[in-house]
């Protein structure tokens, strides 16, 4: 019997987000004897919550205290610094394990799909984020901060982080842990003004009034929205019965109403009803146009259709911050369209079937949307799917994970413990305190394992 003392139920999780924590949490608490493996690409976990969560948002990133929590649990175990793909296939940890939970979210950036979106100086959000938070994948990203305007496609949370980042002072950022890297060239950067533009109106915008807020709080930059573009028509008028909505325009309203300060020398201005068209340049970014939209459609499902009229933003920086998409990983059914792993509550489905024992959870599940604690209650469901699955899943065939650590380290793969992560940790603490942070990240996978080399105390 699966899920006893005896044999408890052996889940591998690929993936040590949010999601990934949460699923291991659902499944500890159940009444069914399990252990859970974790398998993280990167030497660190957490995810999205240590790589994408903004340095300036120390509560936030906070959350990490109930995922170590979770990493105590007597039958938990970390592998980090493995990438479970073409190398170490999913397949070879179904061999090892009675169910594989899939948990890595969605790495990379929806593109535009317009012409010049290749140009330099048009980047993406998620490699800005992973660049200023010091992701292994992005610290060397050769971002050019030496222009004076830069346009964020997008008006989500992460649209918002962008503009802030780029707008805060050094020392509203020099005591967080942002990577120092990054923070050397924000120093010197000479962008003056963000615009923000979003496709839909403000009332459809996904950010949330508190980042809006956080906004006129800066010490050297104005939020402006000109009044004009708050404007409703009469179904995003009844979508302020959603109290998010309403929320966010009586914000908008007030940032509207406020006269911005002349003595502060940035400025992040929030438009509407925007599409883009095409970045311009001859060697680099030089402008972007935006055609101007409008509404249409039943309240809670207007959609933006372009009027025509175009304008241009000269500018020397684009981020597009449209959305994420997750990464295939091989051997995995994979719904291209929304760039998730096809599942039904789940289930991994495969040709319209079941596949025993494969799940899935988070973003890679569902898509990226939500907050920290949006994948909670999905990773739940998937756990819930799991035990309910569990009379008929076929025990794996080599229940040994010292077999499979020893398989793994003869293909090439040197896999950091929670207990490394731990020295890890330690060491970037130490590194933050003696410059007045809460940490120094490493930004290189190296360095990480050079460390765990050097010996303890
Ligand atoms: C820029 C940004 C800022 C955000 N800020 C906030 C915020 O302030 N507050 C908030 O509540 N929410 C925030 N969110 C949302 C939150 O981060 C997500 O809801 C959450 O991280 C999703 O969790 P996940 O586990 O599905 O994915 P992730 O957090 O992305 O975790 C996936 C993990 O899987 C690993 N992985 C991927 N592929 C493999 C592989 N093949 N093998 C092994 N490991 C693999 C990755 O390295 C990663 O560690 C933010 C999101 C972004 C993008």
């Amino acid at each position: 019997m699966l899920g006893t003392q005896e044999r408890p139920l052996r889940v591998a999780v690929v993936g040590s987000g949010p999601s990934g924590f949460y699923a291991a949490d659902a499944l500890f608490k159940s009444s069914l004897v399990c252990t859970v493996d974790i398998f993280e690409k990167l030497p660190s976990p957490f995810g999205l919550a240590r790589t994408g969560v903004a340095p300036d948002h120390e509560k936030i990133r906070d959350i990490t205290r109930i995922f170590e929590k979770i990493a105590g649990h007597e039958r938990f175990s970390f592998h980090g610094n493995i990438e479970i793909g073409t190398a170490m296939p999913v397949s070879l940890l179904r061999k090892h394990f009675d169910a594989v939970i899939l948990a890595c979210g969605t790495e990379i950036s929806q593109r535009m799909g317009i012409p010049g979106e290749e140009l330099p100086g048009s980047y993406t959000a998620a490699s800005f984020v992973g660049w200023y938070n010091g992701h292994p994948a992005h610290c060397d990203f050769p971002f050019d901060l030496s222009q004076e305007v830069a346009v964020v496609i997008g008006v989500g949370n992460v649209a918002i982080d962008v503009a802030r980042i780029l707008c805060k002072t050094v020392d509203e950022l020099k005591h967080t842990d942002i990577s120092q890297q990054a923070l050397d060239m924000l120093a010197e950067s000479k962008v003056r003004e963000v615009h923000v533009i979003g496709r839909r109106g403000p009332a459809q915008a996904k950010f949330r009034d508190q980042e809006i807020k956080e906004l006129t709080r800066l010490a050297d930059c104005n939020c402006i929205v000109r009044a004009e573009d708050l404007l409703l028509n009469e179904a995003s008028e009844r979508e302020l019965e959603e109290p998010a909505a309403r929320r966010n325009m009586a914000c908008l309203r007030e940032v509207a109403a406020h006269p911005s300060d002349p003595a502060k020398r940035r400025q992040i201005h929030l438009g509407f009803l925007m599409s883009p068209v095409r970045v311009q340049g001859s060697s680099r970014v030089e402008s972007i146009i935006l055609e101007r939209n409008q509404l249409q459609g039943e309240p809670f499902r207007q959609s933006a259709r372009g009027t025509g009229e175009v304008l241009e933003i000269p500018c020397g920086l684009v981020f597009s911050s449209i959305g994420y998409r997750a990464i295939p990983v091989p051997g995995v059914p994979f719904e291209n369209r929304l760039g998730i792993i096809t599942n039904h509550e789940g289930r991994v489905i495969e040709d319209g079937h079941v596949v025993p024992g494969l799940y899935t959870v988070g973003w890679i599940k569902r898509g990226p949307t939500g907050l920290i604690g949006t994948n909670k209650p999905c990773s739940h469901e998937t756990a819930q799917k799991l035990l309910e699955d569990i009379a008929a899943l076929p025990p794996c065939e080599v229940p040994d994970t010292a077999a499979l650590l020893r398989e793994l380290t003869s293909r090439g793969a040197r896999p950091v413990s929670f207990d490394d992560w731990r020295r890890i940790d330690a060491a970037e603490r130490a590194r933050g305190q003696a410059v007045g942070k809460p940490r120094e990240r490493y930004t290189n996978v190296n360095e990480m394992l050079a460390l765990l080399d050097e010996p303890a105390g």
